[in-house]
């Protein structure tokens, strides 16, 4: 079992990026993680229009994985989530759709065991901790940790959480992973611009699948698959959620590629991951579809 703690954490996925920890693959590592704001928010009169952005989003890692080259798919199994008992909520100036009718607002909140966050006196409401930033190096340029991409990165999927498995296609040798921006809560599409932002521990097994390849990260719960796609425009977002989906299904399943749409049509869903930010590259989108009956594993 190895320890990352989270001094030892960067700000890009970036082929550059010297390892902080070598391993095998199918070893256990744990990562400790900051908030996305590097913990600098730590009381409601701390606004986030004042803090250092350059510190925003830090991953901690990356972890260089023995075996692993470009196109086998890095198999990332979350084992747990733990976080501090209390988290930041913020609303982010020009950041979502109501963001005309809100004020520049810090908001602490405790949370309980993992478990429970009390919103207010009177509000109070179960959660299931999950991780927002999670991914590899890419081949190409280095991509700050804020961003999403095809090696995962920001994707903000709430699925992401305790119990889940993660498969992000491998851009470099080694391909030097690294996870943070933990939430003790976020909600589809992160409106406010934030989740329960909160410092955490992630316990993982992180394994290479050889003679296997991915164009994109792909998420297994126990009872569905996802597939996770990023864009500037939301519509081309979920195509390339979709596409991803059905290529699975034709490939794995043996379906024509019109047997598969059909079937997702009728049993998947489209959801949103992330679509708040105004940025360039900020909506993320997924298509989920149950295990149902006689499915095969779609990888691994
Ligand atoms: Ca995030
Ligand atoms: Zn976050």
């Amino acid at each position: 079992m190895h320890y990352l703690p989270r001094e030892q954490s960067s700000f890009q996925f970036s082929k550059e990026n010297t390892p902080v920890l070598k391993i095998e693959s199918g070893e256990r590592v744990t990562f400790q993680t900051y908030d996305c704001f590097s913990n600098q928010v730590t009381s409601e009169e701390h606004l986030v229009t004042s803090i250092d952005f350059s510190r925003v989003n830090p991953a901690t890692g990356p972890v260089y994985v023995a075996g692993a080259l470009p196109d086998d798919v890095l198999k990332v199994e979350i084992h747990d989530v733990k976080v501090r008992d209390w988290g930041v909520i913020s609303t982010l100036p020009g950041t979502g759709p109501l963001t005309h009718r809100a004020e520049t607002k810090t908001k602490i909140v405790p949370v309980e065991n993992s478990c429970v966050a009390h919103f207010n006196e009177r509000i109070s409401f179960p959660v299931e901790p999950m991780i927002g930033v999670i991914g590899v190096a890419p081949a190409g340029d280095p991509v700050p940790c804020g961003h999403p991409g095809n090696h995962g990165g920001n994707i903000d999927t709430h699925v992401i959480t305790k119990g889940s498995t993660v498969y992000l296609p491998i851009g470099v040798e080694g391909a030097l992973f690294g996870l943070g921006d933990v939430h003790a809560a976020m909600g589809d599409g992160e409106i406010g611009g934030t989740g329960i932002e909160i410092a955490g521990e992630v316990e993982t097994t992180i394994s290479v699948l050889k003679g296997q390849t991915l164009p994109r990260p792909l998420v297994e719960t126990a009872d569905s698959w996802y597939t996770v796609a990023a864009d500037h425009d939301i519509t081309t977002a979920i195509r390339m959620a979709c596409e991803d989906m059905q290529e699975l299904l034709v490939t794995k399943w043996d379906l024509s590629l019109t047997d598969a749409y059909l079937l997702m049509s009728v049993a998947g869903d489209v959801q949103m991951c992330q679509c708040c930010k105004p940025s360039p590259v900020e909506v993320v989108a997924r298509f989920r579809m149950p295990k149902i009956d006689n499915m095969p594993r779609l990888i691994g």
